[in-house]
């Protein structure tokens, strides 16, 4: 005789769960959906097997006790995932609840289960990803960061501990700028924000909490809300220290003359150049003046090449003392210099000159057991309107040059035409 529940059955089967029913531990109806979680063809290759060929070992002895103690106390059990292996050996996840059933007047156990299995790789997947995210972000040289549109740091990768020297809570709320030796140095990069929606490799400069001031490169772009209102700043930042350290060491070796450290012939005509700009568009006046050292071959010749650059090394240290930072001073080659001094016309020029070649006058070497001295010509010229560049001052100063030279060295000529 069918058990009240009976006609229950055929409307289970329509729910979108899966369903078995198990008399004594072995399974006596399946739903389609059963059938399809447990990958089954048909109810027979289900029908008259053990509920627990089909749960994971792992979730055995757990599953076990939960239905002992229903066959117990009778008390639904509620919802617990459970890891279940189909026909075809696949691990499949459940959400699965059971309750005490008559099925065809026996006392039977009706379980349902929803398939869990696509949302578990989700999720597994998931973790997955966010593991190995997290490993790029542990492991980044960069340091990622996140600010307000208040400029507010909203968040900083583990890379700032090795950059800065801070942890990351220590960063989180304080703003950027407080990082720069010069908060105002973030104004140009806020500015290049807000010109372009986003920098790439924009150089600065930041404290270390040691104290350390470190060159960085930023690579950003803003952030906007919803409604378009910018909201922070998002991006990387990197130590850069060591490559501008390389940067500045290889341009100081490309633009200095090794022997007496001042500017190379390039560097300075390069300089100079910009002078005569600047001096062009403003109005302004530079005289510029080659100073050569006279008979320096017989140097060489008398006491030897070191004696002759020991005597150039001099030479430069002296005319420094006369000459201001600001003035541009460099070796053209050889035995040859040049100098321009700004923003000055021919007297105080033909002063600072003259002043130098007294110093050579004074200056005694000793070689060979001979003490000497060596002198200085020179040959200056001042810019004119009509320059338009530096080679024809330097022209014009070698002419003057010639002149002194001939008019017996250890003087100064003016250009004349
Ligand atoms: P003047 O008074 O007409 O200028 O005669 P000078 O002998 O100084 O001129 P000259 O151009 O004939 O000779 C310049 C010498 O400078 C020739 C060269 O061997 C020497 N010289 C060039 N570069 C260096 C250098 O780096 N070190 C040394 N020791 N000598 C150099
Ligand atoms: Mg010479
Ligand atoms: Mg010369």
């Amino acid at each position: 005789m069918p058990g009240k529940n009976d006609g229950d059955v055929d409307a289970f089967s329509q729910l979108p769960v899966g369903l078995a029913i198990a008399v004594d531990g072995l399974l006596a109806h399946v739903n389609p959906i059963a059938q399809q979680i447990l990958e089954a063809e048909k109810p027979d290759d289900l029908l008259g097997r053990s509920l627990f060929d089909f749960v994971e070992p792992a979730d055995l002895a757990q599953t076990q006790s939960r239905l002992r103690r229903l066959a117990v106390d009778g008390t639904p059990n509620p919802p617990t995932e459970i890891r279940l292996l189909s026909l075809r050996g696949n691990l499949r996840v459940v959400v699965a609840s059971s309750r005490m059933y008559i099925f065809q007047g026996t006392p039977a156990l009706m379980i349902a289960a929803h398939d869990m299995t696509r949302m578990h790789q989700i999720h597994e997947q998931l973790r997955d990803n966010e593991q190995s995210l997290r490993q790029v972000f542990e492991s980044m040289q960069d340091v990622y960061y996140r600010t307000d549109a208040q400029g507010v740091v909203q968040m900083v990768g583990p890379g700032v501990r090795r950059v800065l020297g801070y942890e990351p809570h220590e960063i989180i709320g304080r703003k950027a700028e407080d990082y720069y030796p010069h908060p105002v140095d973030r104004d140009a990069f806020k500015q290049a924000i807000r010109d372009h929606g986003e920098v790439s490799d924009f150089p600065g400069q930041m404290v270390r909490s040691d104290g350390q001031v470190i060159d960085i490169s930023i690579s950003s772009h803003a952030l906007f809300d919803e409604n378009g209102n910018f909201a922070g700043v998002e991006g990387i930042y990197r130590d850069v220290t060591e490559r501008k350290m390389l940067e500045r060491e290889l341009l100081r070796l490309a633009t200095t003359d090794p022997l007496t450290g001042i500017a190379n012939r390039r560097a300075f005509l390069e300089r100079a150049s910009e002078h005569l700009k600047h001096c062009r568009r403003y109005g302004s006046h530079l005289v510029l003046i080659i100073l050569d050292l006279d008979h320096f071959k017989a140097i060489n010749d008398r006491y030897g090449h070191v004696a002759g650059d020991r005597v150039l090394v001099r030479f430069v240290d002296e005319a420094k003392q006369e000459l201001r930072e600001t003035d541009l001073f460099g070796r053209l080659g050889g035995e040859e210099f040049c100098v321009i001094l700004e923003q000055t016309t021919i007297e105080p020029a033909l002063k600072t000159i003259e002043r130098i070649q007294q110093r050579m006058r004074t200056t005694n070497f000793e070689d060979n057991g001979e003490r000497y001295t060596v002198t200085v010509s020179a040959g200056g010229t001042e810019n004119l309107p009509e320059d338009a560049n530096i080679e024809r001052l330097l022209e014009r100063a070698d002419k003057a040059l010639y002149q002194a030279k001939n008019d017996g060295r250890d003087r100064t000529a003016w250009y004349q035409e």
